[in-house]
């Protein structure tokens, strides 16, 4: 029978056997005193009362009480797993990162790939964006890349970040996810139109997390060493291939196999099967940004293929399993504010909002010396700065070192090369409204020309057995905005509400019918 087990099921019984020594370690306190009974309390007496002397207990116990720190607010469902960046091609002539320094040289990485709305025991298979994060472990630093299995996202200015997660989670009162709240949001914001489409489509429910492309996302800055700055977005396609669940496949396996993905990945990398992706970029210079139709730096869109091709860059490779989840994973924090020189931010309005809400968010989940646990920190670096103290400092606060800066003590000094790129800016400073820039275009591009008609049913059915869960009022403007996309993509999805409403108020009906009847029968 334990043949047919697979390596995640039997990681316990691989822990035992891989220790060089079978000899019992001694059972300790959390200061290493060794305890000589830790089944039975110490009491007065075989039926109690308990001594508070009993630090065996109180120690154990104590740090139980402590076990949990706050959960992501997004992003809370995940799986990580560690391995290597290589080189494959030199994109120098844009950037000067040591980390793209020359074919052939490997950084290692670490990376998360999370479910977005659901709380950290929510089931893998549910329909929801994916996180694709990775953190390169350079030798200036690490870099983060915050990315997700979609190149644009719901939303395109960060302010409104809050309300819609908001919208995605669970109701205030009834704590209940709330089709009213999410398709009264997405109605309401028509530039979500693009990632909504993207999500109802196969896509939106990915094979596990080895079969889904990851993208940056965001624009980002490219620098070279002479100066000279393009803008970029990043883009990592999977070598496995895409696959996708089927949603009847999904809703079972959310069931039978919450953690699918974890699972799958756990296994695919302890049975020798690396996953890897190849990754590219595409680059626009600042005249193609004056022209480009849309703003280059806008998350809802993309930028085509055909006018800005990929450029291959390297490989993404994972090769080795978390050591322990909660050190590697739970605690692993990505920051897309950490970005070695050569790599910098567009004015992209929500990755400025991210610059700061994630550090921010690590500070209040971990605390402010994050930084230092060991699967945070840029360990092919070392930290030279003027932060000092707070809680949980490790290792030696960087000893006797000045803790103040200009000084006269040789202590750590800025290096002129190191500079960000200048940029101008000179327009007025306003809260401008995006809301009505194109949202259709390249939502009509993917329904028309991305997907074939099978596709096109399904992305139908997918949204209509969702949003008839909404109010008729929301149904109806959400309609309305996919009619402005294509006629068929709006009749498509109305077709199935009403038959879905007609199928709703028949059932009402007869439990109304059947709950008179008995009603009038109990008064007999
Ligand atoms: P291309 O034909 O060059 O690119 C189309 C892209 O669509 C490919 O990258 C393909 O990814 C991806 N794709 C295929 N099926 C789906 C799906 N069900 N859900 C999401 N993506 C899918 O055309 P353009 O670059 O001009 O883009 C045309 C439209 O394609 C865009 O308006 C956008 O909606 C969509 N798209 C564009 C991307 C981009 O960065 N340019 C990326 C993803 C989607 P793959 O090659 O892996 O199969």
């Amino acid at each position: 029978m334990s043949e047919n087990r697979d390596k995640a099921t039997d990681q316990m019984k691989f822990w035992k056997e891989s220790r060089s020594s079978q000899k019992t370690d001694i059972l300790t306190t959390g200061a290493g005193v060794p305890v000589g009974d830790k089944l039975n309390e110490q009491t007065a007496g075989p039926r109690g009362p308990l001594l508070v002397q009993d630090v065996v207990f109180t120690d154990e116990m104590a740090h139980f009480d402590r076990e949990r720190i706050p959960e992501r607010v997004v992003h809370a469902k995940g799986a990580g797993a560690f391995g290597y960046f290589e080189v494959t091609h030199d994109i120098s002539r844009f950037c000067k990162a040591k980390v793209f320094e020359h074919v052939g040289k490997t950084t290692p990485i670490a990376v998360r790939f999370s479910t977005v709305a659901g709380e950290s025991g929510s089931a893998d298979t549910v329909r929801d964006p994916r996180g694709f994060a990775v953190k390169f472990y350079t030798d200036e630093g690490n870099w983060d890349l915050t990315g997700n299995n979609t190149p644009i996202f719901f939303i395109r200015d960060a302010l409104l970040f809050p309300s819609f997660i908001h919208s995605q989670k669970r109701n205030p009162q009834t704590h209940l996810k709330d089709p009213d709240m999410v398709w009264d949001f997405w109605s309401l914001r028509p530039e979500s139109l693009h990632q909504v489409s993207f999500l109802f489509s196969d896509r939106g429910i990915p094979d596990g997390h080895r079969h889904m492309n990851g993208y940056g996302s965001h624009t980002f800055k490219l620098v070279n060493a002479e100066g000279n700055a393009v803008y970029c977005k990043f883009h990592y396609k999977t070598d496995q291939g895409i696959k996708n669940i089927a949603a009847e496949d999904a809703d079972r396996l959310a069931s039978t196999d919450p953690d699918y993905s974890i699972r799958d990945l756990y296994n695919a990398i302890s049975d020798g099967r690396f996953p890897s992706w190849t990754f590219y970029i595409q680059v626009m210079t600042f005249e193609q940004a004056e022209k480009f139709p849309w703003n280059p730096f806008d998350l809802t869109k993309i930028w085509s293929h055909k006018d800005y091709p990929l450029i291959p860059v390297g490989r993404l490779v994972l090769n080795r399993n978390p050591v322990n989840y909660f050190a590697e994973v739970e605690q692993l924090a990505f920051d897309p504010s950490n970005m070695p020189p050569g790599i910098e931010p567009s004015p992209d309005k929500m990755l400025q909002g991210r610059l700061f809400s994630y550090p921010d968010t690590h500070r209040h989940r971990l605390g402010a010396n994050y930084l230092q646990l060991p699967v945070n920190c840029p360990f092919r670096t070392r930290v030279a700065n003027y932060q000092r103290d707070g809680p949980m400092c490790m290792f030696d606060n960087q000893g006797g070192a000045p803790n103040y800066y200009p000084n006269s003590f040789s202590a750590p000094d800025t290096q002129l090369c190191f500079m960000e790129s200048k940029f101008r800016v000179s327009p007025d400073v306003a809260r401008y409204n995006s809301s009505d820039e194109d949202n259709v275009t390249q939502v009509r591009t993917f329904f028309t020309q991305v997907l074939n008609a099978d596709e096109r049913r399904r992305l139908c059915q997918n949204m209509a057995g969702h949003l008839k869960g909404a109010q008729l009022f929301i149904q109806k403007r959400m309609v309305q905005n996919l009619m402005a996309v294509h006629p068929d993509y709006g009749n498509g999805v109305q077709e199935l509400l009403h038959k879905y409403n007609a199928e709703a108020q028949q059932k009402a009906v007869r439990v109304y019918t059947r709950g008179g009847a008995s009603a009038a029968a109990s008064k007999m």
